[in-house]
């Protein structure tokens, strides 16, 4: 299934999956080790409350609409309060999948599988051996390429309409093609300039930095306007012995409590670094 995707247990090595879709504020735990098992039982209960007024609403909605149904003899129109409850039920049908999965889990894992000093994976072993300056690249992967290959679309079309509608609609027209060039262009800019600033700073971090490996702590969704994003606080020792904490957001959406993630800083001000996680920007040699 292309909403699930694999990560690989911190404690035990083995493959844990993660959904990515419907449930992205599920904790993924290690059925085999019980690797956040409790995190992600806590992380479950905290949407209960939000789960019985869903369920409320619904039943509510539903008595409604077939009290009114009923009383205007019109039965069809219960279908559309029938989708919405299918719609609705969707969280309520994770959370009842995802109860009974953590509390298999909690009656067959093996807590002697998990070892505190994990294996280092072997593409973090080579992005800690390789010489500086590092060569850096821009990963136009997940959100981001999907929005540069959508803006490149968009602008094509609108450059092709250009020469076919120029002779009717001169340029102060409703109908002009470039006010929506313009419009786009500024949307754009004003979502990717602010990004373009950060990476400024992470390309020399990663291409000249300190790299270090951090110990997540803490994994939790925080909301961001409409959306949410996955946000990790991790823990790193510099080299100069100064222990370090940072908070950002993870774009991968694959880190989580105990992992280790490579972090890049600078060796002269270790508060000023980078996970390497948090950036569009990816080291050449292990991509
Ligand atoms: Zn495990």
């Amino acid at each position: 299934m292309i909403f699930v995707n694999d990560i690989t247990c911190p404690l035990c090595g083995s493959s844990v999956p993660q959904r990515r879709f419907f449930a992205r504020s599920n904790k993924p735990f290690c059925a085999r080790c019980g690797w956040n098992l409790d995190r992600a039982e806590a992380a479950l209960n905290d949407t209960k409350t939000m789960l019985k007024l869903i369920t409320l609403a619904v039943a509510g909605v539903g008595l409604f609409a077939a009290f009114a149904a009923v009383r205007a003899h019109e039965l069809w129109t219960l279908s559309l309060p029938a989708i919405f409850l299918l719609i609705a039920m969707i969280p309520l049908w994770n959370y009842i999948s995802a109860r009974r999965a953590i509390a298999v889990a909690k009656s067959t894992v093996i807590p002697d599988l998990a070892r505190t000093n994990t294996p280092v994976l072997p593409s973090v072993q080579l992005l800690l051996s390789l010489p500086r300056p590092r060569r850096v690249r821009v990963a136009l992967t997940g959100t981001l390429g999907i929005i540069v290959l959508l803006s490149v679309v968009i602008l094509l079309c609108l450059f092709l309409m250009v020469p076919f509608t120029w002779h009717d609609s001169p340029i102060d027209s409703k109908n002009s093609p470039l006010i929506p060039i313009l419009f786009i262009t500024f949307v754009v800019s004003v979502m990717v300039v602010p990004a373009i600033f950060r990476e400024k700073r992470n390309w020399s971090l990663f291409r000249d930095g300190d790299v270090a490996l951090a110990r997540v702590l803490a994994q939790s969704r925080a909301q961001q306007g409409r959306t949410t994003y996955s946000k990790i606080d991790f823990e790193f020792r510099a080299n100069s012995g100064q222990l370090v904490r940072n908070s950002q957001k993870d774009l991968s959406e694959m880190v989580f409590e105990e992992m280790t993630i490579p972090v890049f800083y600078d060796p002269l001000d270790p508060s000023k670094n980078t996970a390497l996680c948090a950036s569009y920007l990816k080291i050449a040699e292990t991509f």
